[in-house]
């Protein structure tokens, strides 16, 4: 692979989704650039790295455990993949931010072993917003009851929601499923008196729509690193 590619690719989007930041009624630079940057060698995300990226995102621990070590501990890691229980020791001291947290069950671990290792877990509520029986997350009606017994949980801090829509969503069929997040999302930090500022949605097909209903994360791969 060539790097050129990747530091092209990665400026083009960075100047849309400034744009689009903007006409969502934002600053340009409001939302976070996440990298996915799973399945990608090293030599790929340093050519991001040298092109001015600092957020990555990967899904996979053993992938994540033997990439993140190769690079300045200055990057942001977020987890953006499904995780058991077993697996959370490991990658937590090397994440910023776990978006999938997806059950009460998960956040007991997760609160468990971060008071264990004496740090906090900055996570995501993931959301299954379109009842997609394929994906992971909690139920819509399930949020606010789970949402109440995790913010009892210590060592753990809830940052705000992610949803990942049918995979065969277009972008026009995902815009309603990314505004109902932001709609629970604004219902949640009313009920629960927390901010809940981080919105993760969006991946390369549909990031336009995801940052015009309210993103402020959004999850790109391929649009920067090619096809998987
Ligand atoms: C792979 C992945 C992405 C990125 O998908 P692209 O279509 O390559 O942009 C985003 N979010 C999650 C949860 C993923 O697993």
């Amino acid at each position: 692979m060539t790097t050129a590619p990747i530091a092209d690719r990665l400026a083009a989007l960075r100047e849309r989704l400034a744009a689009a930041s903007l006409l969502s009624g934002r600053a340009p630079d409001a939302v976070t650039l996440c990298a996915v940057s799973k399945t990608f060698p090293p030599d790929a995300i340093a050519a991001a790295i040298a092109a001015g990226q600092s957020v990555f995102g990967e899904s996979r621990v053993q992938e994540a455990l033997t990439k993140i070590p190769l690079f300045p501990a200055s990057l942001h890691w977020h987890f953006i993949g499904h995780l058991q229980s077993n697996k959370i020791r490991k990658i937590l001291p090397l994440t910023h931010l776990v978006h999938t947290l997806d059950s009460l069950d998960l956040a007991r671990h997760f609160s468990r072993i971060a008071s264990e290792l004496n740090l906090t877990a900055r996570c995501l509520l993931q959301v299954n917003i379109a009842r997609d029986d394929a994906k992971f997350g909690l139920d819509p009606d399930a949020t606010e009851p789970a949402l109440t017994e995790i913010l009892a949980l210590p060592n753990l801090s809830i940052a705000g929601l992610m949803t990942i829509p049918a995979l065969t969503d277009s972008a026009d069929a995902a815009r309603p499923h990314f505004a109902r997040l932001r709609d629970l999302r604004d219902r949640l930090a009313a009920s629960s008196g927390l901010p809940l500022p981080e919105l993760s949605m969006g991946m390369s097909g549909d990031w336009e729509a995801a940052v015009a209903e309210g993103a402020t994360i959004v999850r790109i791969g391929s649009a920067i690193f090619g096809d998987r």
